[in-house]
């Protein structure tokens, strides 16, 4: 049975549901780990943080515009890398898109309203329709990017470190 009345085909009723963007879902540890590596051996994106801490996906664009209108609004909001490339040989990472690292939308307010209505990410635009055509476009960009056969924590360690070092995340980098 569908978790909200628009997966029914319904109107939207504002139940907010996807707006509280961060599911309660858990998943076996050794299951996570065996997806991931199976993701990397596919598109060499590395996923540094636990699955269940994602949420919906933002362009660069996207972060940069509710970025810009969360400090205009002093809304505090933290986003963060969600599929990084990482090319172990020439130890390079690349984000190649972000996520709200909340549990519900620092934009939801009040009576299930969005206070960016106008300039939300496409992602709410198409809610419950949930299109992945990233991963063609994912595979063009790594066609020639090796995999290589390094523990996942190691290529996690590795592609955060290279993050830290080109300023993107913010940790000193040593
Ligand atoms: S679009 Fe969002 S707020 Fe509207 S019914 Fe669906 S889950 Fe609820
Ligand atoms: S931007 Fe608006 S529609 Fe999208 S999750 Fe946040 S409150 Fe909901």
């Amino acid at each position: 049975m569908a978790k909200f009345p628009c997966q029914n085909g319904e109107p939207c009723n504002r139940c907010g549901g996807c707006c509280k963007i961060r599911e309660n879902f858990r998943m076996d540890v050794v299951d996570e780990l065996t997806i991931k590596q199976k993701v990397y051996a596919r598109t060499r994106v590395i996923y540094l943080y636990p699955m269940n801490r994602y949420t919906i996906s933002l362009s660069h664009e996207e972060k940069a515009r509710l970025e810009r209108i969360a400090k205009e609004r002093s809304v505090s909001i933290s986003i963060l890398p969600k599929k990084v490339i990482y090319d172990a040989v020439n130890d390079k990472a690349v984000v190649w898109d972000w996520f709200v690292d909340h549990d519900i939308c620092p934009f939801l307010k009040g009576d299930n309203e969005c206070t960016i209505y106008e300039d939300r990410p496409e992602i709410c635009r198409m809610f419950p329709e949930i299109k992945n055509e990233q991963m063609f476009e994912i595979q063009e960009f790594v066609k020639n990017i090796p995999v290589v056969d390094l523990q996942y924590d190691v290529l996690v360690e590795r592609a955060r470190k290279s993050l830290e070092c080109q300023g993107v995340l913010p940790i000193f980098c040593k």
